[in-house]
């Protein structure tokens, strides 16, 4: 009856134990799988891209630039070209304005000679008309008619009269014929003289935007020197990128070189398995499509699944799920055996950090399939290994949270992710 109690005690206790664990490890244990490269070949091409890439969008910008640089430079030697059609324009007006203000200093010059002589004139008549006048008034009517009665006939004195009068008109007329010249000359002189000014006053205005025009031309042609450093500088960047493109484009090259003779190689070893096989005889038949049991075997003991493919859940994972994750016979305890589901050649065996210690095993059929988080490999790249070997042994190693084995497929060894139960014998159960 003790007994009784305590086992049925223990027995609850353990099952709840158990409970634990199955919740524990259905929340912790799938591993957080994203895409990751297959080994340092793979990796190294990657980042050779990434360079190339980033390579390549710097030359674009560099080219951008000098393209937008020597725009620039063209627009300003543009705007420079039209500032110095305009100041030969400015200064064919210049010269054209000094020759008329040549000109009409000349003329001024002219009427200026033409003024000082016509003045003189005016003052010679003005003197003699003076000393006439003097001669008249220091003489009295007497004398006056005396000059008139000495006359020796009437038509003398009548010319003497007549003289008289006429010296007197003389002078009147000659004094406003000679003050008009003057005043005309002034008046010609005067007109020349605004004509100049205004010439004068054009060819400042002129001179001034000339000034405006050689300070922007001699600012521009600055600007140019700046600017001509600027693409020099721009395009010294532009040859380097390129000539580093060439290069980064030749180690990709290189490097998808490798890539493809170790394929090739993998591809190789494949063919001359099969015929060794087939000699043989005693190789099992090879089935050439990809899908339906029997081709692969479920590649370890526990069939017991934690995360199926395409899961999506960010709390534990980045990204979807590219494989299925099979626990541990004894949920958390490392070591169960894992087994290469065919035959086929070990294409990639070592450590990543997300991957863990991982295998991936190229079949005949195109396919490639991928065991990670292995506690330790047994194989390594290149060999050849038979459906059912031991290959590794179950681990938590790399992106992981417990033991468990991630189990994928891929396309090819670059190709995508596909489900692997359809490929599976049906066993597996949660
Ligand atoms: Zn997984």
């Amino acid at each position: 009856m003790r007994r009784k109690i305590l086992f049925k005690f223990f027995a609850c206790f353990m099952a709840l134990i158990f409970a634990l664990s199955c919740v524990f490890y259905t929340i912790y244990e799938p591993a957080k799988i994203k895409e990751v490269k297959a080994d340092a070949l793979d990796d190294q091409l990657a980042k050779q891209k990434e360079t190339s890439e980033t390579n390549q969008k710097a030359l674009d910008d560099a080219s951008a630039e000098v393209a937008k640089l020597k725009n620039q430079a063209a627009d300003t030697q543009a705007y420079v070209d039209q500032l110095n059609s305009m100041i030969n324009g400015i200064q064919t007006k210049i010269n054209e304005l000094n020759s008329k203000i040549d000109a009409v200093n000349q003329k001024i010059t002219e009427k200026q000679n033409e003024l000082a002589a016509a003045q003189e004139d005016a003052e010679k008549q003005y003197d003699a008309m003076k000393l006439r006048i003097k001669f008249m008034y220091e003489h009295n009517q007497e004398s006056y008619l005396a000059l008139i009665l000495q006359s020796q006939s009437i038509g003398e004195m009548m010319n003497k009269v007549e003289y008289v009068s006429k010296i007197s008109d003389y002078d009147r007329q000659m004094l406003i014929r000679y003050n008009d010249t003057v005043n005309l000359i002034a008046a010609v002189k005067q007109e020349l003289q605004d004509d100049h000014d205004s010439l004068v006053a054009d060819r400042t205005e002129l001179d001034t935007q000339k000034q405006v025009n050689d300070y922007l031309v001699s600012q521009k042609n600055q600007e140019l020197g700046i600017l001509d450093t600027q693409v020099a500088t721009a395009e010294k960047l532009e040859t380097q990128l390129k000539e580093n493109q060439i290069k980064l484009d030749a180690e990709i090259e290189a490097t998808a070189n490798q890539i493809a003779a170790r394929e090739a190689e993998f591809k190789r070893i494949l063919a001359e398995q099969a015929a060794a096989a087939a000699a043989a005889n005693s190789g099992s038949a090879v089935s050439a499509g990809n899908t339906g049991s029997g081709y692969f075997m479920w590649p370890t003991i526990s069939t017991r699944l934690t995360a199926d493919f395409n899961e999506y859940d960010p709390s534990v994972r980045v990204g979807i799920h590219h494989g299925i994750d099979i626990g541990a016979v004894t949920p958390g305890v490392v070591g169960d055996p894992v087994y290469a589901a065919a035959d086929g050649v070990v294409v990639v065996a070592g450590y990543n950090w997300s991957g863990g210690n991982w295998v991936w095993i190229l079949h005949d059929n195109g396919l490639v399939t991928l065991y990670m988080h292995n506690t330790s490999l047994l194989v390594s790249q290149g060999q050849y290994v038979k459906k059912g070997q031991l290959i590794s042994y179950m681990g938590s190693t790399g992106e992981s949270t417990g033991a468990h084995l991630h189990f994928g497929i891929r396309q090819g060894i670059s190709g995508s992710y596909i489900d692997p139960k359809p490929y599976l014998p049906k066993v597996w159960h949660w």
